[in-house]
């Protein structure tokens, strides 16, 4: 069966879906690249080393199937965070392990609760699963609604921490609360969490309706690679593996992963540079320029860009994506949420591309408003 009329025998919910818009992906040179909250530096150098050692002279491993269930990595993971391998599931990316959850704990009966603003991916793989999102909207001071999250009635409760797009972190006081009292599964998604000063993983230990998401995609400087993963308990981790797909992690995969996850002592170095970074232009426009910026915890900085007559707002912000975009400065602008549309997110690059961003800034507030 082929030919246009074939699109219209897909299931009624899925025509009517809407994709995942990512951040845009330019394919030729010359661009500063703030939109999409990779990492500026390279992964360690034993990663390099470790996917030539799996790729050995001729590729022969690359015959065989990977280890189904990323053994060797689940066991590092658990080590790291001083849990057990049967805690730990590894994803194709944290995209997957996302995917994964909402296949198990989602439906037409089974409602999704999620914070606006927050990841734009989940209520994406709700609407795949034909499920129901129950939106619980935050305000500038980004306070967690505990009540309205434990009241929403929701099979499972989706939050991202610290907070994409606006890089607030939440304190593990109210996840404890919502945790408490919230009746079912609360994933919270830690992409972030390298660039915080908390996280929800000790929460595992008396919580067994936690899942915590991690991804090697930021911090570890992976996001080619694809590797992510979830910390549960044990008997939300076999529901997980009963859904997921048997090889869904690649031999470069692990064995790229395997070789981040052994060198903290480099990552560190790269977290604490993009840290002093993102400190420093937080600071520099909040004081300097007075525009209003939220406080990250992330590898990014969500910020409300003033121009030259003093005017904030939706058309404020897409003048200053626009002007950035001419001069090939890449941020990213969420005009459809009321909390984020007269701001723009900018992925902390290297100190190069911080000042190439900040001098561009500078050039649109010299250039004739509405330009
Ligand atoms: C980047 C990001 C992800 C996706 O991570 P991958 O591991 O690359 O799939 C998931 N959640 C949030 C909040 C992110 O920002």
């Amino acid at each position: 069966m082929t030919g246009p009329a074939s699109g219209r025998l897909a299931l009624a919910h899925v025509s009517k879906l809407r994709a995942y818009t990512p951040g845009i992906q330019p394919t030729e040179p010359g661009w500063v690249k703030l939109n999409t909250n990779e990492c500026p530096y390279p992964p360690s150098p034993r990663v390099v080393e470790a996917v030539r050692r799996e790729l050995g002279a001729d590729g022969a491993a690359l015959r065989l199937y990977p280890d189904p269930r990323s053994a060797p990595l689940r066991a590092a993971v658990a080590r790291m965070h001083g849990l057990e391998p049967a805690n730990v599931c590894i994803g194709n990316g944290s995209d997957d392990i996302l995917n994964l959850l909402v296949r198990c704990f989602c439906g037409p009966e089974a409602a999704a609760a999620l914070t606006l603003p927050g990841y734009s991916l989940y209520p994406v793989l709700v609407g795949i699963q034909d499920g129901t999102t129950r939106a619980v909207p935050l305000d500038r001071a980004m306070r967690l609604p505990v009540d309205a999250i434990t009241a929403s009635g929701a099979r499972v409760f989706f939050l991202t921490s610290p907070n994409a797009p606006t890089g607030v972190g939440f304190p593990n006081a109210d996840i404890a609360r919502i945790l408490g009292g919230f009746g079912g599964i609360v994933v919270v998604d830690e992409a972030y969490a390298a660039f915080a000063r908390e996280n929800a993983v000790g929460l595992l230990a008396g919580h067994p309706n936690l899942v915590v998401v991690r991804t090697l995609s930021k911090a570890y400087a992976l996001a080619g690679i694809r590797v992510g993963y979830a910390l549960a308990g044990a008997d939300v981790i076999e529901v997980i593996d009963k859904v997921r797909d048997s090889y869904n992690v690649s031999r470069l995969s692990q064995a790229a992963a395997l070789a981040a996850l052994g060198d903290p002592d480099y990552y560190r170095g790269v977290v604490d540079r993009i840290r002093a970074t993102r400190d420093c232009y937080s600071g520099r426009w909040a004081e300097k320029r007075g525009w209003f910026t939220f406080p990250s915890e992330t590898n990014f900085i969500c910020t409300e860009p003033r121009d030259s007559v003093g005017r904030t707002g939706p058309c404020v912000a897409r003048s200053a994506y626009d002007f950035l975009f001419s001069r090939k400065v890449l941020v990213r602008h969420f005009p459809s949420d009321a909390l984020t549309a007269s701001c723009l997110r900018i992925t902390v690059g290297s100190e190069d591309e911080m000042l190439v961003l900040d001098d561009t800034l500078d050039a649109w507030l010299k250039a004739p408003p509405n330009a």
